[in-house]
């Protein structure tokens, strides 16, 4: 598990990459530039770690485009100290940059596979999240809501409406929903009541599902 000059340069070139691409929060650049993305995947792939690409990893799953992982994470607008729940741990890279922006993070997987190998290896590397949950995203975790963002890294055929009850007042839940292509939506719960919708293009994930596994 190395982490070396050549890596950074790699990096590096991501960020000038995400930058051309319209991402322009510092932090989450910053973060980006330091969090090892080759460590979280297959070492078969490791080579094309810095390409802004999704990839394979255990489980038929796929750990996210950097593109993705920017543009879903500066929607939520991190505050250090901000308490997250991350929907599809997968293989731990979005959690990493939530961590690393000072996020307390919660994180469901429902992989079993996944959530034991990413459990693991996540505290292995320095990344400690508040908690790493083997269940199903759909309920969400009433035990420690409300928070100030929800992040669902897995396309949602619909909205769960459990999430939506346990942000915050001004919390905002980041969400992919649709079938074959998500349409990226985030809603900030503007009152006890309301909340306020934005549509905000097109994406493509490995589908969210029912049941453990
Ligand atoms: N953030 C991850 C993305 C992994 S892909 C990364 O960058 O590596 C989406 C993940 O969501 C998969 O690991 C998949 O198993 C998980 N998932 C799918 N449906 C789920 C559900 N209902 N609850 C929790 N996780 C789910």
């Amino acid at each position: 598990m190395k982490d070396t000059h050549k890596h950074q340069g790699l990096r590096n070139q991501l960020v000038k990459t995400l930058v051309s691409k319209g991402i322009n929060d510092k932090n989450v650049l910053e973060a980006i530039s330091k969090i090892p993305r080759h460590l979280f995947m297959d070492s078969s792939f490791a080579d094309f770690a810095y390409q802004d690409k999704a990839f394979p990893i255990a489980a038929e799953q796929t750990i996210s485009q950097p593109y993705t992982v920017a543009f879903q994470t500066e929607l939520l607008e991190i505050k250090k100290g901000d308490k997250i729940l991350e929907i599809g741990t997968g293989s731990g890279y979005q959690t990493a940059v939530l961590i690393e922006l000072g996020a307390k993070v919660y994180s469901i997987e429902r992989q079993q596979e996944l959530f034991k190998k990413t459990k693991l290896f996540l505290p292995k590397i320095g990344y400690k999240a508040k908690k790493l949950i083997f269940g199903d995203g759909y309920i969400g975790l009433k035990e420690e809501a409300p928070f100030d963002g929800i992040i669902v890294t897995a396309g949602a055929p619909f909205l769960p409406k459990a999430l939506l009850g346990q942000l915050k007042v001004g919390g905002k839940l980041v969400i992919p929903i649709g079938d074959d292509v998500q349409v990226m939506t985030l809603f900030v719960r503007t009152s006890e009541k309301d909340f306020k919708k934005h549509e905000l293009g097109d994406f493509r994930f490995v589908p969210m599902l029912k049941e453990k596994n």
